[in-house]
């Protein structure tokens, strides 16, 4: 399969962009996303992140700088969701989870309320952890029950 991890899934969001760790830089490096998991990546762009950043932002058109999304963790292979203490059947494992913040961080449970009240119809799972100022947004996945909270 061809190299295609720099690939642009919407205005803002690009595939690579996706296979990141902070803390697990190395596995991160060693991430082969197949084209399913590069499909997921795109629905999740196009379907919840880049809308959700297109309104946040319609909000302050003064603002000379965007609000940005950045994707804390996207897609993981086993080695490293078990790494990062993901749980065994995490969504990141199929390309149907992210973990979203906002830069300026002031605006992430801004951005939280609006995937809750703008995309609801869009995804299984939605978290906010506050301590870590972070989110967590998943693609609908069989067997998956809904999940909504604030930690
Ligand atoms: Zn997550």
């Amino acid at each position: 399969m061809p190299l295609i991890s720099d690939m642009k899934l919407t205005r803002n969001f690009r595939t690579e962009e996706f296979l990141v760790s902070r803390d697990f830089p190395q596995l991160a490096d060693k991430l082969q996303p197949t084209q399913i998991h590069i499909n997921n990546l795109y629905l999740l762009s196009a379907t919840i992140l880049q809308p959700a950043r297109d309104i946040l932002n319609g909000r302050y058109p003064e603002f000379k700088k965007k609000i940005k999304v950045i994707i804390m963790s996207g897609y993981r292979d086993p080695d490293l969701n078990a790494a990062v203490g993901g749980w065994p059947t995490s969504l990141h494992m199929e390309a149907k989870a992210c973990d979203p913040r906002t830069d300026p961080i002031e605006h992430l449970e801004e951005f939280y309320d609006i995937l809750l009240e703008f995309f609801h119809y869009a995804w299984i799972q939605a978290i906010l952890y506050r301590d870590k100022n972070v989110a967590h947004i998943a693609l609908p996945h069989w067997g998956v029950p809904r999940l909504c909270e604030i930690r």
